[in-house]
């Protein structure tokens, strides 16, 4: 095994959040490595003319390679599970700057009900309204606490929205329900849809609030961290899963991973895969372990700080991996809670309807261009009288090229309809379509239920894009028979057992569910479609058809090390050289896409890391 020169700190992947850390640390004067394990990508260079659908779209060019990683599945623990040969459920990442290049880039802060969720939830309702066997929990950190770092990554990397709420003074035109922030947006809005427009005349009228989704997409040009400016977004339709061929989309590759390279202290190797976290007799950790794939050498990286900042779904399965005498579970595991807290989310398209004759030129833009309202998102709403907890954001109106593609891949083009704004993550599935529509409202979408061949042919040529999606996302709770833990049978390229999740909806969210169609039913029909499908009830879960890239938990912070992995600094608390990073840290999901608040973390361990852990090296920071 080759040994590499020593640094100060390595990170697992070159991503979002190790970019941000990455900057942090290295502008301080530390050396780091981040060792990724796909491919080099860098910026606009390598995304110009990328105006490829079958490459990106379609063959996911930027996620994960399945034929070397893959993950598990079953619904249950008494269920075999199968790995998973093709994308479906969820898209991570693969390559510099990780899933945050091809993501979507709705970028939210998270409410501070969110942040103390279980407390929350029992004065207001009761201990006795958690769902049975759920394991919710406070955040160890408050929303005012990580207010500054939201406001720092905000304006270090451009956030295009309208604040709702500075100060504690309400704003027209924002999110009402949002907490208080110290600034405003550093960008206006981006522009918005036909489609946004409807939804916002239709949410108004029923007198909800609707407000234009904040995005990590620049209105106009801006300067970020890294000096370089920016174009505002072309609305050239190539936005999620693609890479951003102007920067308007920030990621990574935007402003951190340049910024990081400038102080000359930062180095990335690419296709080098970490296999384990390395620990010494002290049962502090050493380094890692890699190989580079295009060698196939193995080499160890000595470091005085692991980052474990690869996604939820690495992180986890390294943890598991790196066992020792001193860690005979793994690294963070002592307590046996790596892997628990796993949540995913309610990403869903429970109504569709079709306008004939209009075009909505839903191919372009991104899918920003959307209005969102929160009225019934989190506890923004009175549950008391309700049959679950939790809410969802409920949207419509981003574009996207997804109708184009899915338009190509006959015959299922039910995807694109779906995708022509219902959905969250910038994509275009459900996992409910199957279900029948409402009597005395059925709707035929071109390609779904009996209509074939010519009579098909028509509906799409007159209809593929006058059809409008109202979506949710909706809060997943962790519970205690859904978790993530090693395979026993299935093994990765290098020999390695994979990761299995097991996972399926649980009554929670099927009448949370149900709820939220009913709203957006009512939603759609004030906005008059021709016709429209509506999906009442929510399938079980599947890995088949996508739905979000927003696995989290795993490895979640805590105030206490019996029910949590880590301190709010993403600090293990077994392995105090050890830090995680991301979602992997969240102990249930909320009804919003989870990057900003990740990223505001990834700033508060980066300022807790330069400025008080390498004073006292290896100690938990208090
Ligand atoms: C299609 C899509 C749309 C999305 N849209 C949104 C959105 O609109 N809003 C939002 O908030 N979030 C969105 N997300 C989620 C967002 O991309 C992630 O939350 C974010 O990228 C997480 O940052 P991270 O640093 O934790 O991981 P990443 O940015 O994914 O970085 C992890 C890196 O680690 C590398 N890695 C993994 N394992 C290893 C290993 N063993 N060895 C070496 N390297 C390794 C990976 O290759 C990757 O580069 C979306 C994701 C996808 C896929």
């Amino acid at each position: 095994m080759a040994r590499q020169r020593k640094v100060d700190v390595v990170t697992v992947g070159a991503g979002w959040t190790a970019a941000i850390l990455a900057w942090h640390l290295t502008k301080a004067g530390h050396s780091v490595v981040s060792l990724e394990q796909g491919p080099a990508r860098f910026a606009t260079p390598d995304f110009e003319h990328n105006h490829d659908s079958l490459r990106y779209s379609i063959r996911k060019a930027m996620m994960v390679d399945l034929t070397k990683e893959t993950w598990s599945w079953r619904p249950n623990p008494r269920a075999p599970s199968l790995p998973i040969r093709q994308f479906g459920s969820f898209h991570p990442g693969n390559g510099i700057g990780g899933a945050g290049i091809h993501w979507a880039a709705q970028t939210w802060r998270f409410y501070p009900s969110d942040m103390r969720y279980r407390s929350h939830h029992v004065e207001r309702y009761g201990a006795d309204r958690i769902p049975e066997g759920s394991t919710i929990q406070d955040w160890p950190l408050t929303y005012e606490e990580l207010e500054p770092y939201y406001t720092r990554m905000e304006y270090d990397i451009g956030i295009s929205g309208q604040a709702g709420n500075i100060n504690g003074e309400l704003l027209p035109g924002g999110n009402p329900y949002e907490g208080a922030r110290s600034a405003p947006y550093p960008l206006p809005p981006l522009v918005r849809s036909q489609g946004a427009d409807m939804f916002a005349e239709a949410t108004a009228g029923l007198g909800y609030n609707p407000f234009p989704q904040p995005a990590a997409i620049l209105s106009q040009a801006y300067r970020g961290v890294s000096g370089k400016e920016r174009s505002g977004c072309l609305l050239c339709g190539f936005c999620t899963r693609f890479g951003c061929e102007v920067d308007a989309k920030a990621s990574a590759v935007t402003d951190h991973i340049p910024a990081a390279l400038q102080t000359g202290m930062y180095e990335i190797r690419t296709e080098s895969k970490v296999h384990r976290v390395n620990t010494g007799p002290d049962g502090l950790a050493t380094g890692v372990t890699y190989t580079d794939t295009l060698t196939g050498e193995v080499h160890e990286q000595p470091a005085d700080v692991v980052i474990l900042s690869a996604f939820p779904l690495s992180n986890v399965k390294l943890m598991l991996l790196s066992r020792s005498s001193e860690h005979p579970n793994g690294v963070g595991n002592d307590r046996e809670k790596v892997g628990k807290n796993y949540s995913y989310q309610l990403n869903l398209g429970p109504v569709t309807g079709i306008f004939e004759g209009r075009r909505f030129r839903s191919y372009t833009g991104n899918s920003c261009m959307q209005n969102v309202i929160h009225d019934f998102n989190a506890d923004n709403f009175d549950h008391s009288d309700l049959d679950f907890i939790g809410g969802a954001s409920i949207t419509a109106g981003g574009g996207e090229n997804a109708p184009v593609v899915s338009a190509l891949s006959l015959p299922a083009l039910d995807q694109a309809q779906f995708g022509s704004g219902g959905d969250s993550d910038g994509n275009g599935n459900s996992g409910t379509r199957k279900r029948p529509p409402v009597a005395g409202e059925v709707g035929s979408l071109a390609g779904q239920g009996s209509e074939w061949g010519q009579a098909w042919k028509e509906n799409l040529r007159r209809n593929w894009d006058g059809i409008l999606g109202i979506g949710i996302q909706g809060e997943s709770l962790p519970y205690e028979d859904q978790f993530m833990d090693l395979d026993p049978t299935y093994k990765d390229a290098w020999g390695d057992p994979i990761l299995r999740i097991t996972f399926d909806f649980h009554e929670n969210d099927r009448r949370l569910y149900r709820y939220m169609a009913q709203r957006c039913l009512e939603i759609m029909r004030e906005m008059n479609p021709s016709r429209l499908v509506v999906t009442e009830e929510l399938s079980p879960y599947n890995v088949h058809s996508y739905q979000s890239t927003h696995n989290t938990g795993g490895a979640i912070m805590g105030a206490d090390p019996g029910d949590s992995v880590t301190n709010k600094y993403g600090q293990v608390w077994d392995t105090p050289n050890v830090f995680v990073t991301g979602a992997t840290l969240y102990p249930q999901n909320p009804g919003m896409n989870p990057t900003g608040p990740l990223l505001a973390l990834a700033y508060m361990t980066g300022d807790a890391l330069t400025t008080r852990y390498f004073r006292n090296p290896r100690e938990l920071l208090v």
